[in-house]
């Protein structure tokens, strides 16, 4: 018999269906805020990293109208050859200031950054210390590097310490700890000061991740802001796509790092630019960051206040830190019925998260808070959340 060369097409997806791991995919009818429309339904949308509400914000909407008119639709090119424009060095510029560094590069996404800039910083003869629940385009970043990969455990410095003495035993040429700066599962935060002590006691390279804590921690500026340590950390890669609500991937750092990444990460160098439009947005979420802190006390306000209600109603919020707030409920089938229920009968959409995602007995909602969210529609998702969580005995 001869073989169906894509049989497993269908086999893998009925046994991922079997394991309730699909993920099926809902589309809005509309803008990315609060109130919008899913799958023809108006939901309470409680799942976006679009923290301060800026993906709708009229400036940088009109920003990406105004260059997308002047400029065009799309770059035509890699940035190297002839995809970056004036607008791409206003933003480089703009970011760089923006996050106290020497210099500042717009690279493709965040997951480019990490895929294409890590394994140019590291290659065989080092070793990589990676925190256990770093997000998977690191891993992968890593994996593509060849770079011996040590684990420590989740924020972890006594473990690091360990990791980095067997590390320099080894004799690697380069010592790299690679951390997620805010942990998308958890909302919990490195501690990035403690890192950065430990890291130069053994000569090692800091890299952190800063995709979640962009626009959320150290007054919008992120992690590193947030403990003071400008000029301390290596390497920071980042996200447009999240808090400043728009899209692309950054690196921010010195001179040297920068024009290294420039001419060595493959992502960077092999794929089309972003369209100016999206480039223009950037630089204008910047400056709405900055001249408009409302957004900012307005998650945080959220986040507080949401957090203290669902704690009080019993629900373990495990570590968050940030506006990233799980609702850990341990059993994955319940995790899942919760989120079914609060999308079809209370219109409230937050996301189930289970494994592979997270541990099979730590499954969970995550909830995302939002700047533009109200505190009638808080207090309609928390009489939501208490209503289900009781009738399905989590709560
Ligand atoms: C979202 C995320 C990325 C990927 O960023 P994109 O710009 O969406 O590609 C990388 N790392 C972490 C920690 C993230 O949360």
């Amino acid at each position: 018999m001869k073989r169906d060369p894509v049989a497993f097409l269908k086999e893998d997806m009925t046994e991922l269906r079997g394991n309730n791991l699909e993920w099926v995919i809902r589309y809005l009818e509309g803008g990315s805020k609060p109130h919008c429309v899913v799958n023809g339904k108006e939901v309470l949308m409680l799942n976006t990293n679009n923290y301060l509400g800026l993906a709708t914000h009229p400036k940088i909407i009109q920003a990406a109208i105004d260059a997308t008119k002047k400029y065009g639709a799309g770059a035509g090119a890699v940035p190297v050859i002839a995809g970056s424009f004036d607008l791409t060095r206003e933003f480089q510029e703009k970011f760089a200031k923006y996050k106290e560094v020497e210099a500042s590069l717009l690279c493709q996404t965040g997951f480019a950054v990490n895929s294409g800039v890590i394994p140019m910083l590291v290659g065989k003869p080092d070793i990589v210390v990676s925190d256990e629940l770093n997000h998977g385009s690191i891993i992968d970043g890593v994996r593509l590097s060849g770079a011996k990969r040590v684990i420590y455990k989740h924020r972890d410095i006594s473990d690091l310490e360990k990791q980095l003495k067997e590390a320099e035993k080894g004799g690697a040429r380069r010592i790299c700890i690679i951390t997620d700066g805010v942990f998308s599962m958890d909302g919990d935060m490195a501690p990035l000061d403690k890192i950065v002590n430990v890291a130069e006691d053994f000569g090692a390279m800091v890299f952190v991740d800063d995709c979640h804590g962009e626009g959320i921690l150290g007054k919008g500026k992120g992690i590193v802001a947030h403990f003071n340590l400008q000029g301390k950390v290596h390497v920071e890669g980042g996200s447009m796509s999240k808090g400043f609500g728009v899209f692309g991937g950054t690196v921010a750092g010195s001179k040297d790092l920068i024009e290294f990444c420039t001419n060595k990460s493959r992502t960077y160098l092999l794929s089309t630019a972003h369209p100016p439009g999206i480039v223009a947005a950037n630089i204008a979420s910047i400056e709405v960051v900055e001249n408009e802190p409302q957004h900012f006390k307005s998650v945080w306000e959220h986040t507080n206040y949401f957090k203290k209600e669902v704690q009080s109603m019993g629900y373990d919020t495990g570590r968050s830190e940030t506006p990233i707030i799980p609702l850990i409920i341990g059993d994955p089938g319940k995790a899942q019925e919760l989120a079914r229920i609060l999308f079809e009968e209370e219109n409230i959409y937050g996301t189930p998260i289970v494994f592979p995602m997270v541990a099979r007995e730590l499954s969970r909602i995550r909830v995302q808070m939002n700047a533009l969210l109200t505190k009638d529609d808080l207090n309609t998702a928390l009489s939501s959340i208490e209503k289900v969580g009781k009738k399905l005995d989590i709560i």
